[in-house]
């Protein structure tokens, strides 16, 4: 039978990845609808290749350009971020890759969901701040919601069918990004260029400046709380700086499961693709001969969005809103050059510092605490601008 595919942020990295993998796929797989903010140049392309009945970009007037280039190809065109949750919502769609960067992604998925849809999702943020609600509304369904992130499609493979009593801990591995090993001092003078040159991984911008400050490691810890059921304190971070190891189960009996190969993002977008099949793949094989494993610890003084993602998820309620709203934030200014690399972390720990968290909170409340997140943050940031001038 063939599976219809929604891809959510279909002109980014993960995006464009998916597209890649579909294609190889062959015609078992179709697309159905693609979504992105606002680049119509490249969307209109996809549309042009694929062919899918709806393509939507949040940005209205990019939408108006890519209506006018796609215009006699049958597909219809929304604008605007209703649109996004239309083609989350896709009545013919098998699959939802959610692939769109940031805070963006939750209201799609939520709804996604709660259309009964399966997920393939990238887009951790959506878990981040929501991964409470979906779990008290029942939406948290392994069955349902197939990671794209390789150190969680790592966990659910490494998972198999266990059950939650024979688990003793889950092992993220993290490559440490471009400063492993650098001091606070250093880190002071690095630039977003810098910043933007990952040793292992091809990303987004967003991710990439993430993976520097290690608070993408941390976000991840999030996303396993709520994809695995599991507590925090039974989630270890350690670095592999090769990105051989994508991640490791160890059971009570001593045992660790993990799970390699080589460092591309293809192989566990089309694993959620096939899920629970396999399938044949292009990408280039893992060989062992030659290959040493070596893990260290996270340097958490270095690197201190580790433990503020932690601390986040143990206050729980909005905070992890309120930290994922001030990271959004501060990466942004960092890109742009307003800030230092290591005001980052101020910036998320002030508006931490300053929230006050609802509990167990609804819909509304993390939206109420996301854009009050990002108020509090640019106030942080004009402070700490004024202290530098
Ligand atoms: P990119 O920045 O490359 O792409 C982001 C996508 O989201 C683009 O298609 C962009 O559209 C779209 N987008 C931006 N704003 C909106 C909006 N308001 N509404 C709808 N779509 C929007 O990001 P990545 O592909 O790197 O990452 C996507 C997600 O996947 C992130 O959550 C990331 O953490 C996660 N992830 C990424 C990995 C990777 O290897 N890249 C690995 C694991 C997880 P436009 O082009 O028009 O701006
Ligand atoms: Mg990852």
């Amino acid at each position: 039978m063939v599976k219809r595919i929604v891809i959510l942020g279909s002109t980014g990295s993960i995006g464009r990845q998916t597209l890649e993998v579909i294609e190889d796929l062959g015609n078992q797989y179709r697309v159905a609808a693609l979504t992105a903010g606002s680049n119509d140049h490249l969307l209109s392309n996809q549309v042009k290749r694929f062919r899918p009945e709806l393509a939507v970009l949040s940005d209205t007037e990019a939408a108006a350009r890519l209506a006018d280039r796609v215009s006699g190809l049958g597909c219809a065109v929304i604008g605007g971020e209703e649109g996004q949750i239309q083609a989350a919502t896709w009545p013919e769609a098998d699959i939802v890759v959610m692939a769109q960067v940031g805070f963006s992604g939750f209201i799609p998925l939520l709804s996604a969901l709660k259309k009964g849809k399966k997920i393939a999702l990238a887009n951790k943020e959506s878990l981040v701040i929501g991964g409470d609600i979906l779990k008290r509304l029942g939406l948290l369904n392994s069955d349902y919601i197939i990671p794209v992130d390789s150190e969680h499609s790592a966990i659910r493979q490494c998972l198999g069918s266990a059950h939650p009593d024979e688990v003793a801990q889950i092992i993220l591995t993290a490559s440490g990004g471009p400063f492993f090993g650098w001091k606070k001092d250093d880190l002071d003078h690095v630039t977003p260029e810098q910043a933007l040159d990952h040793p292992n991984w091809q990303m987004g911008k967003k991710i990439t400046i993430d993976s520097a400050t290690m608070m993408n490691k941390g976000l991840e810890v999030i996303e396993a709380r709520w994809l695995f059921d599991i507590s925090l304190e039974q989630i270890e971070v350690v670095i592999d700086r090769q990105s051989i190891v994508h991640s490791m189960v160890e059971y009570v009996d001593g045992s660790i499961i993990a799970q390699i190969g080589t460092p591309d993002m293809r192989i566990p977008i089309q694993y959620a693709l096939t899920y629970p099949e396999r399938k044949q793949s292009r990408v280039e094989r893992f060989r062992p001969f030659g290959k040493t494993l070596h893990f260290e610890q996270p340097d958490r003084n270095s690197f201190p969005c580790l433990d503020l993602a932690y601390r986040a998820a143990m206050t729980g309620g909005t905070m992890p809103a309120a930290l994922n709203g001030a990271n959004e934030v501060a990466v942004e200014q960092f890109v742009g050059g307003s800030i230092k690399f290591t005001d980052i972390a101020k910036v998320i720990e002030q508006v931490m510092n300053n929230h006050t968290v609802i509990e167990n909170p609804g819909i509304d409340d993390v939206i109420d605490a996301d854009i009050w997140s990002r108020h509090k943050s640019v106030e942080v940031i004009d402070e700490l601008s004024g202290r530098m001038m």
